[in-house]
């Protein structure tokens, strides 16, 4: 239990949990934890504040000023340069898989928009110029993109976020929490009743019924998943979704329609759902090993598959 100062008395009472929504990011955001719904807003506030230093679209937000600065250095805060220097590193140990230089082919897509439509090859061609990786120099909190290159960080923002609220909680005395940041789940602790946290995996076909595939079990780790259900447009029956593949230039295709990270950081789980995505089962299970992150992949066919030891029920 919580008292007015939100500081943690210690006793274990039969509590409810209180929950409070917001849209950030693009997504839903859901915090619920056993004590006062202040604090829980208040964490929920900070959400404004990353949003703000992290959306391309803000004008003066970090990401913003990195696009905008014509090649020139740019001073970026401790919070986007640490989200930078694990895509750049997840970057290169996915050979490119995870690219936050993809910005103006995501712009081209724009799968969000009111009418989306299928690129020109011709266009595809051109967005992709200027997506090169090892150009972007990053040496503590100054960053240096040239001049034709910009930078997108919806792939792994909500990870590192998520974990600075969890962080936010615990330094409030909250002990037990539940975090989801569209997708991104991160557990504080155990539920109020002494229990794991379960965690349910959304099926695909979540939309029209079954809302969940598995369950896996969870205290104080991070649980991310990424859908090709989530965000995206269907014309002439197919489905045009959100990760792109920088080899092809389109939407990933490759038998994967949900892949989830489990470990401890929301961030670098977050960095390799995305990641995992576009290189598939084989080598995107390797990359989590590589990491220390368990995963579990949901094939088009109904096929999943999943470390091995990880604490899963599977409900399909
Ligand atoms: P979400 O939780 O929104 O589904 P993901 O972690 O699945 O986010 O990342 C998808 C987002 O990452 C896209 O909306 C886009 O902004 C960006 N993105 C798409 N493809 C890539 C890629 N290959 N590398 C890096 N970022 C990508
Ligand atoms: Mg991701």
């Amino acid at each position: 239990m919580q008292d007015k100062e939100g500081t943690a008395s210690g006793t274990r009472i039969a509590v409810e949990l209180n929950s409070v929504k917001g849209f950030f990011f693009d997504t839903i955001n859901t915090l619920s934890a056993p004590v006062d719904k202040r604090i829980l807003q208040d964490a929920l506030d900070q959400c404004a504040f990353y949003n703000d230093l992290l959306s391309k679209t803000v004008p003066g937000s970090d990401v913003h000023r990195i696009n905008n600065a014509a090649g020139k250095p740019v001073q970026i805060s401790a919070h986007t340069a640490r989200i930078i220097e694990v895509a750049l590193d997840i970057g290169r140990q996915s050979k490119g898989a995870l690219n936050i230089a993809l910005e103006p082919l995501i712009r081209l897509w724009d799968v969000r928009a009111q009418n989306p439509r299928v690129p020109k090859e011709s266009e595809i061609q051109e967005a992709m110029r200027g997506s090169d990786l090892s150009l972007i120099e990053l040496d503590g909190q100054t960053i240096r993109v040239p001049e034709d290159m910009s930078v997108d960080l919806g792939g792994i923002a909500k990870g590192y976020i998520a974990d600075r609220i969890a962080d936010y909680l615990r330094s409030r005395g909250v002990n037990s929490a539940l975090l989801n940041l569209g997708g991104n789940v991160v557990t504080v602790g155990k539920r109020p009743d002494g229990q794991l946290w379960s965690i349910g995996l959304q099926s695909p076909e979540g939309l029209s019924g079954v809302e969940y595939f598995a369950v896996v079990s969870s205290s104080d780790n991070s649980v991310v998943t990424s859908g090709v259900y989530e965000r995206g447009f269907d014309l002439d029956g197919v489905r045009y979704h959100h990760i792109l593949d920088p080899r092809s230039g389109y939407p990933v295709s490759n038998g994967v329609v949900s892949v989830t990270a489990i470990g401890s950081e929301s961030l670098m789980a977050d960095a390799l759902t995305t990641a995992m995505f576009v290189l598939g089962k084989n080598a995107g299970e390797q990359l989590a090993a590589r990491y220390g992150y368990q995963c579990v992949f949901r094939m088009a066919d109904g096929s999943i598959s999943y470390t091995d030891g990880l604490s899963i029920k599977l409900l399909a």
